[in-house]
């Protein structure tokens, strides 16, 4: 039978309809469109996929179950090698990872191998029964700070070795950006509480409302009995333009916008969480946060998207997809433009007018692109005296994020380098001794399988660390 060229499309909500709800915008493929799709794996011997998936899943096995129709099969498969596949199936970038490396790509449309796990996981979570079997516990206890995907990847490997494991976590939900900052039309929280609940089952302990530094120290969990601690505190601290205007009334940092959103439900239509409903809102920045704020705007009843980027579409860093579904939802995008200046409201006749101090807009200026620098790429300069302002009501920064200085603050002992990373050895093993690291607190804002590689990683080392002491 001959391979079809193109991969089954992926069936998704309409886009008029679907920038007026926070339901999820890709609907899934059904049984036909799976098995379909995985008949186009060519089931290579030397597996190049498996080397483009940061926690190596076995991808032409799984894919080999499907084709055998036996999903729970393959559901058992890449849950050998991750704790997270219904989450990984939605929002990896697998083009950028798996995928690039298929074979079949090299002359056609790569397997979508993301597709396909997506579906694996759902039909476990609809169908399968039986809980987790509880590992014997093994008498070792280990912290993890955080519960983004390194933090519960690393309880998950631990607790399936049988560790007693507490993943203590700063917000009211577990998940970390999964839950606070992925919006639910991406990656819908039942999905993320359902794979917590997985963890759960295997005897992972999750205590919410806990800051570590704060009501808690590192040395202190130390003092507990905990024999190592796993820091997964992620890349939360929102990075600024230092331009004029930023700290007018109506200017988010697209975490805090996402989290007002998200763990706030501000989406719901009755929330009286304070955030931007109706008006003009511009991003700032073309990375996928900021693709997520404008949709995440748009849903909110905004009357007009803008985002504002410095480059080409073509050199957008968000996911290709994201970018396609945000154009179809009707975003504008404003190229070859940076802001200079965020403009407010001022009367200066009455300082009692509740608009004052408000944002009105944001002031551009166009850009070209100049010499290229030393990795070749040409930079953006601007073009003198071609100034232009856009009406806004929001503006929404969406320009990177660090980790946050409060766990090396009260760690002795602790390196970061000069971004705020924490410095780790190939083991996650950071400078002090029983203190391992990794995600985004390590590698600055990154992607979600990264963590839960680096969480794998630093689960082994841990077992090994505490065995041989
Ligand atoms: C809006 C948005 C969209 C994204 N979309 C994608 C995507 O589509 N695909 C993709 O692969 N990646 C995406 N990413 C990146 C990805 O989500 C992150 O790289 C990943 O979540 C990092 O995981 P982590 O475990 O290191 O940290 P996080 O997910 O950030 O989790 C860290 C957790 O630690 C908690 N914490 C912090 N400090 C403390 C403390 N002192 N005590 C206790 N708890 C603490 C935080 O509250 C948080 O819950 C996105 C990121 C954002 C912000």
């Amino acid at each position: 039978m001959a391979i079809n060229p193109k991969k089954t499309p992926m069936p998704t909500q309409d886009p008029i309809e679907r920038g007026r709800n926070f339901n999820e915008v890709a609907i899934g493929y059904t049984v036909e469109m799976a098995l379909g799709e995985a008949e186009r794996c060519l089931n290579c011997k030397n597996k190049p996929c498996v080397s483009g998936c940061p926690v190596n899943i076995d991808i032409p096995s799984f894919i080999s179950k499907i084709k055998e129709s036996d999903f729970e099969g393959a559901y058992q498969v890449i849950s050998k090698y991750s704790s997270l596949p219904a989450v990984c199936g939605r929002v990896c970038p697998q083009e950028s990872q798996c995928e690039s490396k298929c074979t079949l790509g090299i002359k056609f449309e790569p397997v979508g191998i993301g597709r396909l796990e997506r579906f694996v996981a759902d039909y476990h979570n609809a169908n399968a029964t039986e809980k987790p079997v509880k590992p014997t516990p093994n008498g070792h206890k280990v912290a993890v700070v955080g519960s983004g995907p390194s933090g519960l990847t690393c309880a998950g490997d631990l607790a399936k070795k049988g560790y007693a494991v507490t993943v203590f976590e700063a917000l009211h939900t577990a998940g970390g950006v999964l839950v606070y900052g992925i919006p639910e039309f991406r990656l819908p929280k039942s999905i993320v509480a359902k794979e917590v609940q997985t963890l759960n089952d295997l005897g992972v302990e999750v205590k919410t409302n806990v800051v570590i530094g704060k009501t808690l120290t590192v040395d202190e969990l130390f003092e507990d009995g905990y024999e190592a601690v796993f820091i997964g505190s992620g890349a939360g601290l929102p990075n600024f333009m230092n331009i004029p205007g930023e700290s007018l009334k109506g200017v988010y940092s697209a975490n805090e916008f996402l989290t007002r959103s998200n763990l706030m439900k501000a989406y719901r239509e009755k929330s009286d969480t304070p955030i931007m409903k109706g008006g003009k809102v511009a991003i700032v920045s073309g990375g996928n946060v900021a693709m997520d704020a404008a949709r995440t705007a748009l849903r909110l009843v905004a009357e007009k998207v803008y985002i504002v980027y410095r480059r080409y579409m073509t050199e957008l860093p968000a996911r290709k997809e994201e970018v396609e579904h945000a154009e179809e939802e009707g975003i504008d995008f404003k190229l070859l433009c940076n802001p200079i200046e965020i403009l407010g409201y001022d009367n200066p006749d009455d300082k009692r007018d509740p608009k004052n101090g408000t944002v009105v807009g944001i002031k551009c200026i166009k850009m070209e692109l100049g010499e290229p620098d030393e990795r070749g790429r040409r930079s953006p300069v601007p073009v003198e005296g071609s100034e232009f302002v856009l009406d806004v009501d929001a503006v929404v920064m969406s320009i990177g994020t660090s980790p946050n200085p409060l766990i090396k603050s009260t760690v002795d002992g602790l390196e970061v380098n000069r971004k705020g990373c924490i410095i780790v050895n190939e083991d996650g093993l950071t400078s002090r001794e029983g203190i391992y690291a990794g995600g985004d607190a390590v590698t600055g804002a990154s992607t979600v399988i990264s963590a839960m590689g680096a969480g794998k990683v630093a689960a082994k080392a841990i077992d090994d660390y505490i065995m041989n002491k």
